[in-house]
């Protein structure tokens, strides 16, 4: 693969000094960063190297989106709360889907956030084998999991998981992963965590989990275990430092020691917890226990945008609200979260530009209405403009692994028509599969 040089750029480094670079240059080597600086890059140049003219652009890594769920069907009856709506839309739909469905809705989903500037995903969903070949065709970084539950729900079982890794973690040079998914812990047992964490330790894999998401969540942990979510999950084993728990959003004191002595990794999930009437997650006492916490969006049917900028004005803003202070989540600090805190929390060599990290990377005109008025050489504003301002349209170019997926917002890897076209078929014929039919 030749060589990508992005110059002229404002690069958004989000590295150890957030270092910001105005009129600054990223050198792309194949799939790793080779160069990072400011002013023009002084070589040597190659014949073969392409050249992105990166004028009137944030040069920034590519968002890490920690929570995430491939979807077919969203603005389908999505006035119910969390219980009622898993029970009569999701959980029917996924049961019915087809390989095809889940292939082109994942295409779809993958297709959205690569507009938005996602450049990788920790999806937890069903049929992983026809995800992964979706995610390998689009380009994107697809870490993926099972809605793995007790056998009398008829979702996927840790069999799948397990068949699911067989056949696909690792594919696309590594792009590809899979962990093991846990539904949540209304659908498990103890010992269903119990024999997860055995997995994913067989496996050398991590784990993925919606944890402490309602309190109807919680309420039902105690009737049946006698405690609540996280000590359940503690208690079984289930949380480390590769296991991702979704949501998060009551936790006790307790829970949240227990989240640290763990070091068990958070996806902060605010839009999608807003609008379930979920609840607001304690991010500013998980951030001083020193939780490590990303952003996820969770998915379209819960959200209904996988936009990873309106979830990064969510995680400020709805904690502002809620506790009457403007000090909380600054704008370089949540573009950490959905940069540097997700990859981390994957284990990924990525949410930095830093020579030797992977090469995934995203470009953000600001020569628009939402970034103006921008004062030139002002890291502040344009931190600010980004979190609070901009939202995906704004993402010009998407890069992973050094191979360019978006560029002036044309998808250059799949026919973005043929997704949309497909991804509607797909959700009529699995929407015709659910008896009564209801929208
Ligand atoms: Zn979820």
């Amino acid at each position: 693969m030749s060589r990508l040089v992005i110059e002229n750029g404002t690069v958004l480094t989000m590295d150890d000094d957030r270092q910001v670079h105005f009129g600054g240059h990223v050198v792309l080597d194949g799939d790793r960063i080779a160069a990072v600086g400011p002013g023009a890059w002084p070589g040597p140049r190659e014949d073969g190297d392409e050249v992105i003219d990166a004028a009137g652009m944030a040069v920034l890594p590519g968002l890490i989106d920690l929570h995430f769920h491939t979807a077919i069907g969203k603005g389908y009856s999505d006035h119910l709360p969390l219980w009622e709506y898993l029970d009569t839309c999701w959980y029917p739909l996924i049961r019915n889907l087809d390989a095809d469905a889940a292939y082109w809705a994942a295409a779809a989903s993958y297709l959205e956030s690569i507009k938005g500037g996602v450049t990788t995903v920790n999806d937890m969903y069903r049929r992983l084998p026809d995800l992964g070949r979706a995610a390998a065709d689009i380009g994107i970084r697809a870490v993926l999991s099972n809605d793995v539950a007790l056998d009398e729900h008829q979702l996927d079982t840790l069999q799948d998981n397990k068949d699911a890794y067989d056949a696909v973690h690792g594919r696309a040079d590594g792009r590809v992963e899979v962990y093991v998914g846990i539904e949540w812990l209304p659908l498990a047992s103890p010992e269903l965590l119990r024999d997860a964490r055995a997995l994913a330790d067989d496996l050398d894999t991590g784990i993925h989990v919606h944890l402490n998401e309602s309190l109807t969540e919680v309420e039902n942990s105690k009737e049946r275990f006698g405690r609540r979510p996280t000590e359940v999950a503690y208690d079984s084993g289930l949380l480390g430092r590769r296991t991702v728990a979704a949501h998060c959003v009551w936790l006790s004191d307790t829970e949240i020691a227990l989240m640290r002595e763990t070091g068990t990794q958070i996806s902060h999930n605010p839009s999608s917890n807003a609008k379930l009437g979920n609840g607001i997650a304690r991010v500013p006492e998980m951030l001083a226990a020193g939780l490590n916490v990303g952003l996820g969006h969770d998915a379209a049917e819960c959200n209904n945008s996988l936009d990873m900028f309106e979830v990064m004005k969510f995680a400020s803003l709805i904690h502002r609200a809620a506790r009457v202070d403007a000090s909380l989540q600054q704008a370089p600090d949540v573009l950490t979260m959905a940069t540097r805190n997700g990859a981390s929390a994957l284990g990924h060599d990525t949410g930095q530009l830093s020579v030797g990290r992977k090469a995934d990377v995203i470009l953000v005109d600001t020569r628009n209405v939402m970034f103006t008025p921008l004062i030139p050489g002002n890291a502040d504003q344009l931190y600010s403009h980004l979190v609070f301002a901009a939202n995906g349209s704004a993402v010009d170019t998407t890069i992973v692994d050094g191979r360019i997926l978006m560029r002036g917002r044309q998808l250059l890897t799949m026919d973005e028509p043929e997704i949309l076209r497909q991804a509607n078929a797909g959700f009529q014929r699995v929407l015709d599969r659910i008896s009564p039919p209801r929208i």
